[in-house]
Formats: C-alpha cells, sequence, structure tokens
C-alpha cells in the first residue's frame, strides 16, 4: 500500500504473453494501491547505445572518448542527456522495479541492456567500493519476470541449456545486486509458445497470485552459492 513500483518493459507486441504479463501486474499491483510506472522500451524507443551523446556539453577528456569515465562526472554535474535522467528518477523512486522480457540469447534484449548500460551510471547506482550489499541502490527491491523458448527440462541441471541459475547469475548477481537492489525470486514463464492456452492462463494467474503478497517476500542469498552449488 502506497509503495511504488517501476516495470521496465522490454517487448515489441502488446498482445505477447509478455504484455499480459506486464499488463497483469500494472492491474494487480494498482488493486493494492501501488503507484506503478512502465516504462515501454520499444514504444519509447529508448536508446540502448552508450555513446557521447549521452553527456550534454563539454567532454571531461574529448581526445580519448571513456564512456565510464565521462557518465560519471556528468553525473555528478547533471549533465547526462534527460533519457537518462528521467529512468533514474523513476528508479530513484521506486521501492520495487520489475524487469519484464524475454529472454534473447540467454539474456534479455539489446534494448534492456542497452536500459542497464546507460541508466545505471556510476556515481548513481554504483561506486566502488560501494557495490553489491553497498551498492547504492541498497534499499530497493528487483525482480525478474521473463519468457523462454526452451523448457524448464533443458533448463535443468543435467538438461541440454544448463541449469536457469547459471543464466540468472550475470543480471541478477552482476547487475542488480551490484547495484544494491535486493533481488526477490525471478518470476520465469517457460516456454509459453509451445505451452496450451489453458497454461499460459495458468502462468498468468501464478503471476497475479504471488504479486498479491510480494511485499512479505524475503530476498534470496544472492551469492555465487546460490547460483552455482545447488
Ligand atoms: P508470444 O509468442 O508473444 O506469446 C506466446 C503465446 O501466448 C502467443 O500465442 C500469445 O498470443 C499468447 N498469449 C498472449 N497473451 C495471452 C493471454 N492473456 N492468455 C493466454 N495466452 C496469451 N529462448 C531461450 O530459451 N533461450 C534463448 O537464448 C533465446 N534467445 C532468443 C533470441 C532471440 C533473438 C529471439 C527472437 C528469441 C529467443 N528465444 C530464446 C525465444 C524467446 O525467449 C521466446 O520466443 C519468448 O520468450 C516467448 O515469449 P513472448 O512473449 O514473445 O511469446
Ligand atoms: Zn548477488
Amino acid at each position: 500500500p502506497g509503495r511504488k513500483v517501476l516495470i521496465v518493459y522490454a517487448h515489441q507486441e502488446p498482445k505477447s504473453l509478455n504484455g499480459s504479463l506486464k499488463n497483469i501486474a500494472v492491474e494487480e499491483l494498482s488493486k493494492q494501491s501501488c503507484s506503478v510506472t512502465v516504462s515501454d522500451l520499444y514504444s519509447m524507443e529508448f536508446e540502448p547505445r552508450a555513446t557521447r551523446n549521452d553527456i550534454v556539453g563539454c567532454l571531461h577528456n574529448s581526445e580519448q572518448f571513456n564512456y565510464g569515465a565521462e557518465s560519471w562526472e556528468a553525473y555528478r554535474k547533471g549533465c547526462l542527456t534527460t533519457d537518462i535522467v528521467e529512468e533514474q528518477k523513476k528508479v530513484q523512486e521506486a521501492d520495487l522495479v520489475i524487469f519484464q522480457f524475454p529472454l534473447y540469447w540467454f539474456s534479455m534484449p539489446a534494448i534492456m541492456k542497452g536500459w542497464m548500460d546507460r541508466v545505471l551510471t556510476q556515481g548513481f547506482a554504483h561506486n566502488f567500493p560501494d557495490c553489491f550489499d553497498a551498492g547504492l541502490l541498497k534499499n530497493k527491491l528487483a525482480l525478474l519476470s521473463f519468457t523462454t523458448g526452451g523448457n524448464e527440462e533443458m533448463y535443468s541441471k543435467g538438461g541440454i541449456s544448463g541449469d536457469i541459475h547459471y543464466v540468472l547469475w550475470p543480471m541478477q548477481h552482476g547487475i542488480l545486486h551490484f547495484c544494491g537492489f535486493k533481488v526477490l525470486a525471478p518470476q520465469i514463464c517457460f516456454s509459453p509458445e509451445y505451452e496450451t492456452e489453458e497454461k499460459r492462463k495458468e502462468m498468468l494467474t501464478t503471476w497475479a497470485q504471488r504479486l498479491k503478497t510480494i511485499w512479505e517476500e524475503k530476498p534470496i542469498n544472492c551469492t555465487p552459492e546460490w547460483y552455482f552449488s545447488r
């Protein structure tokens, strides 16, 4: 109640299962009187490339461009481009950030990876040694909600794709936990395209059901062991 949720959503098609998962989350969280903001990356034509254009005005060193150094400096001086600033404001206000996407090449779609590259700036999201448990977004929760092409068996320990936890490692630990987020268990809908209509409806209701008690959930223990020693 009264809590703020940001949904960063990456799917081209509103009628997709990802679109439905996003919609049902907005619906359920709004019912709880949470305030929900959606960043619909494809609709926004979100710029995924980290370039010099992200820094407004003079560069610290235009002779030899260093994106990390320049964006950190620009963050401190308030010289980041407006689309980045707007996303950072949304993150800053959020208690929970949900990422909704289809798995692309064992990862997130490029447009969402670009959101990570550009929005989670040094100085805003992390600033060594302020990373992992000391990351600058440490009072926030994050949750990956995604769909796959492969089924659950393929993503099991002996399966051809390997344990799904290996896929989660770079995204949950390398990005989210690095920035301080407390990571809630992922919501994974395996191979919706190859499931029955009934099963897909079930995936949607399971997600809505989970969201009813999401604020009572404990984060996962996001350490290397969680991923690789099970
Ligand atoms: P959709 O096809 O949009 O949805 C599935 C079905 O659900 C559709 O028939 C839709 O009509 C239906 N639906 C929508 N809303 C509802 C509703 N409310 N109730 C009931 N049914 C509904 N997969 C992997 O496993 N690993 C990879 O590494 C990987 N890499 C990929 C890379 C690329 C470039 C691409 C394009 C795909 C890749 N995939 C991979 C597959 C991809 O992850 C799946 O195709 C995707 O997750 C399916 O989700 P969707 O929302 O796009 O499905
Ligand atoms: Zn971790």
